[in-house]
């Protein structure tokens, strides 16, 4: 019997480095956007029967694809699982929502408990998989529950069922979170929207704004060695800034971001992250971790 053929709206040998905020890798053998639950579930079921692998890309804002590409199905959700609803003191969110875009329809209602996602370019999927963090705020306080989605259907999962630990939660590969909800505080749009304000100019001043980059290369280690310094700084006292490999290079303003300056490939990508992670290991002797997550075979050139 012939593989069914794939929904309406599926294409095939789809270039997705732009989907990637650092624009490096190559296509995916399948590629949809998913703009509603049926839309979403007709495609699960679509991969399962045919056997292929499902990944999602949010804003791709921590994602490095492989420069030979991704086998199986990338998703992308958007329309109505990208929207944001306000009722009351909460808000419903597609996954493929922005977290900037969330945090500032939560400011004009005077809601407070997502500001922090004012600095974080991803979606609300993302920042699940994630458990995106930024100056204190915890995404696990604010979200009240999340929508997973596989073939098999939907599960609701709250925070505590999350397994939430430093950039990782249980959220598996084929998973998709569709939706979530945010339980805030009523407080007053001013002081939001000021809060907002503060973040964003905070982070002007400490990052370099306006480049490729996939934000945190490496995890923050809490290897007692490492006698609390972070990753930025170790690779920066290992002389790490405007260290460079073909297109890819460490920020001369901030060490763990790595900037596509032209013309990078994933692989640029990789071997400058190994002459960070060699120069920090051997000046420092803690071995880095990445934080960056991975589409399709990434072999990191370390083991
Ligand atoms: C300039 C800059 C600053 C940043 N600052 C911060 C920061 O302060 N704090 C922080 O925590 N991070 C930060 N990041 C990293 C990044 O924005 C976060 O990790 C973000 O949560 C990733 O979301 P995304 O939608 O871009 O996910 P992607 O990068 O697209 O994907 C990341 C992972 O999540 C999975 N995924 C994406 N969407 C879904 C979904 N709907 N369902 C299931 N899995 C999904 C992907 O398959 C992948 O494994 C920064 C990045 C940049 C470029």
């Amino acid at each position: 019997m012939s593989a069914p053929a794939p929904p309406d709206g599926v294409r095939q040998s789809f270039p997705i480095a732009r989907l990637s905020t650092v624009r490096t890798g190559g296509d995916a053998e399948f590629f949809a956007r998913a703009g509603s639950d049926g839309e979403l579930s007709e495609l699960l079921r679509w991969a399962e029967t045919t056997g292929v692998a499902v990944n999602v890309v949010g804003s791709g804002s921590n994602l490095l694809i492989a420069d030979d590409g991704v086998a199986g199905l990338v998703l992308k959700l958007d329309r109505e699982l990208a929207q944001v609803e306000l009722d009351g003191t909460q808000i419903a969110c597609g996954g493929g929502a922005r977290l900037p875009a969330v945090a500032a329809a939560a400011a004009r209602a005077g809601l407070s408990g997502i500001e922090f996602g004012v600095n974080i370019p991803g979606t609300v999927g993302g920042a699940v998989r994630m458990n995106a963090n930024a100056y204190g705020g915890e995404l696990a306080r604010a979200l009240a529950w999340v929508d997973v989605v596989t073939a098999a259907g939907a599960e609701r999962r709250t925070p505590s069922q999350l397994g939430f630990a430093y950039r990782r939660s249980n959220i598996a590969t084929g998973e998709v979170v569709a939706r979530a909800c945010f339980a805030l505080a009523q407080s007053d749009p001013e002081t939001v929207t000021a809060m907002l304000a503060q973040m964003r100019a905070r982070r002007h001043e400490a990052q370099p704004q306006g480049i490729r980059t996939f934000g945190s290369t490496f995890k923050n280690p809490d290897d007692p060695v490492a006698q609390g310094r972070s990753a930025g700084i170790l690779l920066a006292e290992a002389g790490c800034n405007g260290l460079s490999v073909g297109g890819a290079r460490f920020s001369p303003k901030h060490a763990n971001f790595i900037e596509n300056t032209g013309g990078a490939s994933t692989a640029d990508v990789l071997a400058v992250m190994a002459e960070g992670r060699r120069r920090v290991l051997e000046h420092f002797g803690v071995a880095l971790e990445p934080e960056v997550q991975t589409l399709g075979d990434v072999r990191v050139p370390w083991s």
